[in-house]
């Protein structure tokens, strides 16, 4: 049975305060608005949550994916922006722990450790979202650097990172099989710009930004891991946040059914809490049994990541594909809970919807998570 260990209770003691004093009292305005919150981000630095993955010497814990998953999870109940940026860090971190080389990690975990540092992920462009290979991004050699040229979108927090694990083409007939390279990309980067920032449904705190590159001069120094070997270190990073986005949406689904038991306590009908008509406690039910199936599946695949079993790339597709469906059918089933107010902006169970919709596209739609498990269950 799954644990957790007095470091992760702590731990988890500390976002739910900072959560219920903090984080939640500002979801619903940055929701409306729709910028990125640089306060929450400063809350987070300065309590040391954005800092937990890096390692000891710079300031982390080198927080393992379950401790990752502990902290998103608790985060996401409250405000659904702080739990992607954990998301987001956490998983950086480890790709640039992974692939990186002793310069690299120096100057990027550096940058990361005092909590004021932002990260971003592209790898997605406007022809190429499921489909990888489509990849148009390509990156030349010249000299002592790359010249990249392309475009890319949806890169969450593109527009205010300050550096961005970006991934291209260094061989354009390889492709996937050898062809794709990973680069650290810094936001001073001459041919580099930000385009369109995407008006989106839901976890509106995180832009979603494209990138603009013409011949953007990336210095040789910058490319992380080999040429060639960025389709690896991509799919390494998606393996965990999947995980991470998963937990996300059981931390959003959750929020919402705590709102609807406190809601449908006190909501009065035919004379009556509507907590006691039999229609709405089997709906509550319904909810935490699916939370519970989908937690179990989810921490059970972290604790698999993080004791290297195999055939966990299986595992964190299906409980990340669950977890998203889940999040999206309990968090409406809050709202249903709430009548004609859970529709209205003013509770917090519309917001939730909207943000676990979101979550059913990150790090791969369930389509794509299905392929992937029937791939592994087909496999020889
Ligand atoms: C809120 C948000 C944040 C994001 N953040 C990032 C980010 O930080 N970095 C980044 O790189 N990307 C990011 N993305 C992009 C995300 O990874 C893509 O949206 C996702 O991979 C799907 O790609 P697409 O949108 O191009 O859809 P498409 O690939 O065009 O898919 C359209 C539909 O076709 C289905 N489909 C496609 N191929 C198949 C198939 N072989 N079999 C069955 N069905 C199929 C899909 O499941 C989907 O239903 C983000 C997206 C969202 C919504």
């Amino acid at each position: 049975m799954f644990e957790l260990t007095e470091e992760q209770r702590m731990i988890k003691e500390t976002v739910r305060r900072l959560g219920i004093e903090k984080l939640e009292p500002r979801a619903a305005e940055v929701d409306r608005v729709g910028e990125f919150p640089w306060d929450i981000m400063r809350i987070l630095g300065e309590n040391g949550i954005l800092q937990l993955p890096l390692p000891e010497e710079y300031g982390g814990i080198n927080a393992d994916t379950t401790t990752l998953c502990v902290v998103v999870e608790e985060l996401a109940k409250f405000c659904t922006t702080s739990s992607t940026l954990v998301c987001i860090q956490g998983s950086n971190v480890k790709v640039v722990s992974r692939s990186g080389n002793d310069e690299q990690k120096d100057s990027f975990f550096k940058r990361l450790s005092k909590g004021d540092g932002i990260t971003s992920f592209s790898l997605s462009e406007p022809g190429a979202g499921s489909d990888v290979g489509s990849m148009k991004t390509t990156a030349v050699r010249d000299g002592d650097v790359y010249l990249l040229n392309g475009r890319k979108c949806f890169a969450s927090c593109g527009e205010v990172a300050d550096f961005i694990l970006l991934f291209a083409l260094t061989d354009q007939e390889k492709k996937l099989r050898g062809g794709v390279s990973a680069f650290i990309l810094d936001k001073d980067t001459p041919g580099f710009s930000i385009g369109r920032s995407e008006d989106k449904m839901g976890g509106r705190g995180v832009p979603a930004s494209e990138l603009i590159l013409e011949d953007a001069r990336i210095p040789i120094e910058n490319l992380l891991g080999e040429e060639g070997e960025g389709l690896e270190t991509a799919l390494g990073a998606i393996n965990l946040t999947r995980l991470t986005v998963g937990v996300q949406s059981i931390g959003i689904a959750q929020g919402a059914l705590d709102y609807a038991i406190g809601y449908a306590k006190e909501r009065v009908a035919f004379g009556k809490p509507i907590a006691g008509f039999q229609g709405i406690q089997f709906k509550l039910a319904d909810m935490a049994m699916q939370l519970e199936a989908s937690r179990s599946l989810l921490y059970r695949a972290a604790y698999n990541a993080d004791n290297g079993a195999p055939g966990v790339e299986g595992l964190t597709s299906m409980a990340k594909c669950f977890a998203a469906d889940v999040g999206v059918s309990v968090t409406l089933d809050a709202v249903k809970v709430l009548g004609g107010y859970g529709y209205m902006r003013e509770y917090p169970v519309e917001r939730r919807f909207r943000d676990s919709i979101s979550l059913l596209f990150m790090e791969g739609t369930g389509e794509i998570q299905r392929l992937n498990i029937s791939r592994f269950l087909l496999k020889e």
